[in-house]
Parts: C-alpha cells; sequence; structure tokens
C-alpha cells in the first residue's frame, strides 16, 4: 500500500501519482510552511475544494485523511502507522515546496510524478533540473551544454517538439485503501474553514471544473484568439470571450493533460480561422509552462529579478500611489477597472491584468514585487509561477525580448475596450460618460472631468510624464545614458 500525497492537485481524476497498481491512501498535510503562502481568498478557495476532494473519496468508499504539521513528520508518522511502502506525489515548483519535498525524500521511500505541467521543465534543459540552476547564468551562451531560454519564442518552439502526455483516469474505489470516515475534529479538519473570501467564489469542484472546460470547448474555443483581447466581450460574454479556467488550473481542480487533450482534439478536426484561434489557446497554455520553466531554473521567482538589469532599478518608495492603485483611484480608468475587476472578483481579465501591472512598475514606478504581492492576496487564481514570471515580464526585468516594455493605459483603452463597456461595468463613477470622452479622460481638463464625473479621482501622475520618467529610469538601468 502506499500513500497519495495530496499537495497543489485538489482532484482523483487526472493525477499520475494516483494511476497504476498500488493500493492508496490519500492523505492530505496541512504543513504551515506551504499554507502561509496563499493569499487570502485562495485559501477560501482551497477550502472548498478540499471538502470537495473528500466527498468524492467518501463516494469511492474511503476518505481523505487530514493532518496537520511538519509534512516530513506527518508523513513518517503515517508511514509507520499504516506500514505504508511509498509517499506518492506531484514534485512541487516553489522554495517552500521544494524545502518541503526534500525533507520527505530524506525521510521516506518517494515517487514524485510531473503533474502541474505538461511537459517536465527538466526535460528541456537536460534531464538536470540541479544542474540547469547551477548553469543559469549561461543563459544564452550559444553551445551551453544545458541552458534554460531567454525568450517565450524560443521556449515555444523547444516545447512544441516534447511529447504530451495523454490524461489517466480516476483509480478504481478497489484500489483505495478503506477508512473509517473521519469525523472533523481539531486533528482532521480541513484548513481555511473560517476564511472569509469576502466575495462569490466559483463552485469549488473537479465536476464545475470539467463543466467549465466542456462548455468553453462547446462555445468559446473556436472564436478565442478573436475575443480574448475583447473587453466587451469580457463583460458580455465572460465565459466565452476566455476559459475562465485559471482558478481551477491553480488549485489543480483540473489536469493539464485533460484540458490539452480537449483543445488538441479540437484542433486536430480545426482548418482555417478555427484552426488558427484554437493554436492561439494552445499558445496561451504553453505561456503557463513557460512561467513554470522559469521558475524551475529560478526559484526565487517571486522575490529576485530573473535576470537583472545592468544597473539598479530606481524604483519610486510610494506608499500613497501604491495604495490608490490597490483602491482602484488613479484616475485612469482602465487601470481602475481592472483593479475594480480584482477587488470584485479575485480576478482580473489578462489584457487590463498588463495594464495595471505596466502602470504600478512603469508610470508609477513602483517595485514588481509589491504588484506580485497584492496580486497573491488578492486572485483566487494565483499561480506561484504564472503570477512573479508576468510581473516580470511586464516590469521588463529579465523576462522578455524587449528591453522595456510601457503600455499607455490610454492607447489600450483606445484598442480594446473603444466603446468605454468594460470601464464602465467596473467604475461606477464613470458609468454615464461617453466613450469618445473615457478615450481622453487622463488628458483632460481638470474642469472637463469635473463635469461628468465630480467624484472621480483626479490622475495621480501626469500620462506623458509617467511615460518619460519609466523610459529614463529603465535607460539608466540599462546602462543606454
Ligand atoms: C501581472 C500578471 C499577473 C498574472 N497572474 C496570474 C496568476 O496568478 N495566475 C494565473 O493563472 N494567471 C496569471 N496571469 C496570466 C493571465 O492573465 C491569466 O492566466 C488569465 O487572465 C486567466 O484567465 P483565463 O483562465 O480566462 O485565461 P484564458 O485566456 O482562457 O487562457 C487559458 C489559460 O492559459 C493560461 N494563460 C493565459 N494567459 C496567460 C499568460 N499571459 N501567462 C501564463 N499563462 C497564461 C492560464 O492558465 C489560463 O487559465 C497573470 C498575468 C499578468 C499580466
Amino acid at each position: 500500500m502506499d500513500i497519495y500525497w495530496h499537495r497543489r492537485d485538489h482532484r482523483t481524476v487526472d493525477v499520475r501519482g494516483l494511476a497504476g497498481e498500488a493500493r492508496l491512501l490519500p492523505v492530505y498535510v496541512v504543513d504551515p510552511a506551504v499554507v502561509e503562502t496563499l493569499g487570502t481568498r485562495q485559501r477560501a478557495f482551497v477550502h472548498r475544494a478540499l471538502e470537495s476532494l473528500r466527498a468524492r473519496y467518501r463516494e469511492l468508499g474511503t476518505d481523505l485523511v487530514v493532518r496537520h504539521g511538519e509534512a516530513a513528520a506527518v508523513l513518517e508518522g503515517l508511514t509507520a502507522e499504516t506500514g505504508a511502502e511509498c509517499v506518492r506525489y506531484a514534485e512541487g515548483y516553489t522554495p517552500a515546496r521544494r524545502v518541503q519535498q526534500a525533507r520527505v525524500d530524506d525521510r521516506l521511500e518517494t515517487r514524485r510524478f510531473v503533474d502541474t505541467v505538461l511537459v517536465d521543465p527538466a526535460s528541456l534543459m537536460g534531464g538536470d533540473l540541479d544542474v540547469a540552476r547551477e548553469n543559469s547564468t549561461t543563459r544564452g551562451d550559444s553551445g551551453a551544454e544545458i541552458s534554460s531560454y531567454d525568450t517565450y519564442s524560443q521556449f515555444y518552439r523547444a516545447w512544441q517538439r516534447e511529447p504530451k502526455p495523454d490524461p489517466v483516469a480516476e483509480p478504481n474505489a478497489d484500489r483505495l485503501v478503506s477508512v473509517e470516515r473521519l469525523d472533523d475534529h481539531e486533528s482532521t479538519a480541513l484548513p481555511f474553514a473560517d476564511v472569509d473570501p469576502s466575495i462569490s467564489l466559483p463552485e469549488a469542484s473537479q465536476g464545475a471544473a470539467r463543466e467549465r472546460l466542456e462548455a468553453f470547448c462547446d462555445r468559446g474555443l473556436d472564436s478565442y484568439g478573436d475575443t480574448r483581447d475583447d473587453l466587451a466581450a469580457a463583460v458580455d460574454n465572460p465565459t466565452q470571450a476566455v476559459s475562465r479556467l485559471s482558478p481551477y488550473l491553480a488549485v489543480g481542480l483540473v489536469g493539464i493533460r485533460e484540458l490539452w487533450q480537449a483543445v488538441a482534439t479540437r484542433y486536430v478536426e480545426a482548418t482555417g480561422d478555427v484552426e488558427r484561434n484554437v493554436e492561439s489557446y494552445g499558445s496561451e497554455i504553453a505561456w503557463r509552462e513557460w512561467a513554470y520553466h522559469q521558475l524551475s531554473v529560478h526559484p526565487q521567482l517571486a522575490t529576485e529579478d530573473y535576470d537583472p538589469l545592468p544597473n539598479e532599478i530606481e524604483w519610486r518608495d510610494a506608499p500613497a500611489d501604491l495604495a490608490a492603485w490597490k483602491r482602484g483611484e488613479t484616475g485612469f480608468p482602465l487601470v481602475d477597472a481592472g483593479m475594480a475587476q480584482l477587488e470584485a472578483e479575485g480576478y482580473i481579465h489578462n489584457r487590463p491584468r498588463q495594464v495595471v501591472a505596466s502602470f504600478l512598475t512603469k508610470h508609477l514606478l513602483i517595485d514588481w514585487r509589491a504588484g506580485e504581492r497584492h496580486f497573491r492576496d488578492r486572485l483566487i487564481d494565483y499561480d506561484p509561477a504564472t503570477n512573479p514570471a508576468s510581473w516580470q515580464w511586464i516590469a521588463s526585468t529579465g523576462t522578455d525580448s524587449v528591453d522595456n516594455r510601457i503600455f499607455d493605459p490610454v492607447s489600450q483603452f483606445e484598442k480594446y475596450d473603444p466603446d468605454g463597456r468594460f470601464v464602465r461595468a467596473y467604475v461606477p463613477q464613470l458609468a454615464d460618460v461617453p466613450a469618445e470622452v473615457l478615450a481622453k479622460w487622463p488628458t483632460l481638463e481638470a474642469t472637463t472631468r469635473d463635469e461628468y464625473a465630480p467624484s472621480y479621482p483626479d490622475p495621480i501622475v501626469d500620462r506623458n510624464e509617467g511615460f518619460r520618467r519609466a523610459k529614463a529610469v529603465f535607460g539608466a538601468a540599462l546602462g543606454e545614458q
């Protein structure tokens, strides 16, 4: 009999460690070293995901054994108690999860599975992550035997060539060790029962995740590339314009192989425009894989620049500006609408996600780490690889082919929300302002703005001055002046 140690995978379907012949005891460990790294809203979502996982195991005639404490000590105790031969688990990539799994490996017989990503980051780097990490300073050196990839397009080419494994089925009930139903008392209780998410959460079950996937494949996938940046569609058809699968992926309620198979099946049948649209979705999944690649090479992705610029970036210490950004009161309509969506839903559409992140790190010149932490606390779909990798991409700290990318919040509005549908949906003070006025908003005279929306805040930075300042500071960091 083996123990299956659930970590970020809150499901029974498409879990590699649950496949095979061995009989299994499913276990979840509430380890303070790891749970502390989760944001408030995601904790509440994880609680519900665990409730549904436990319910599924009960349907299968067993129970999810929950224990609190340091993972290695807990699993060692359980192994002794049950006579388990081996502990199986899915590989984790953050510093906290690496330390945790290394301790378990030291003390027990283990089997580790690549489960969070389609392609094992190690296999793209010559098979040994530790060697690759040591050599990661040689990134970009031609001829380096083991190297990571400098840009997404290099990574994407290599990643496309790798085989993508099929999903695995849920284990049959007779492979699960039957345990008596565990009553919830202190030592077996699910964590985060008392966390109030303060917003309504999507249903946190693998059934809900699968329904979302199927509905998107039926009604959104074929036009994804055309609608993914359309912010009016994001308001009118939020789950067709984009998939909204990110919360489910983030807490492992859907397997990446299951998702990939659904997309690849459609891709094989598709031609012309549909083929292009489906391919666009596949490429976004590859961006997620690229983020895990970066986290594998650079475990400190959430705290250290990936590839530091030659000189230090002169970030501003500007607590009032940071607070205004968090409240969605910058006076830039698209930025404030994005931050309002984050506050209301624990989610932001990718387009405004980029705009708000660029505004913080470029127009306000505030260190990307402050934004990364805020997102971690507020997002339901917070992902420990994608969030820091995306912040670093926007902040130009080493993961992009462009030296200094700056999104202009005014032209982004004109291009992606030309009717102001998104802004009006999320910023009530601007609900009656015509689109052509919204388009010029931060550049209008204060008296004109007051006529239209007296209670909406003035811009906290001049649009052109913010742009020039960011150019100058990043130019200096790049050694251009
Ligand atoms: C500053 C910043 C922070 C971000 N933080 C997160 C995060 O914590 N968690 C998260 O899941 N995504 C994050 N993203 C990426 C992206 O915004 C979200 O994945 C996407 O908006 C989720 O909505 P969806 O599921 O409808 O995406 P879809 O457009 O339907 O895409 C499908 C899936 O592809 C992946 N994906 C899509 N876009 C990206 C991308 N740019 N980079 C990596 N993967 C992508 C996601 O897993 C997503 O669920 C961040 C982006 C930025 C700019």
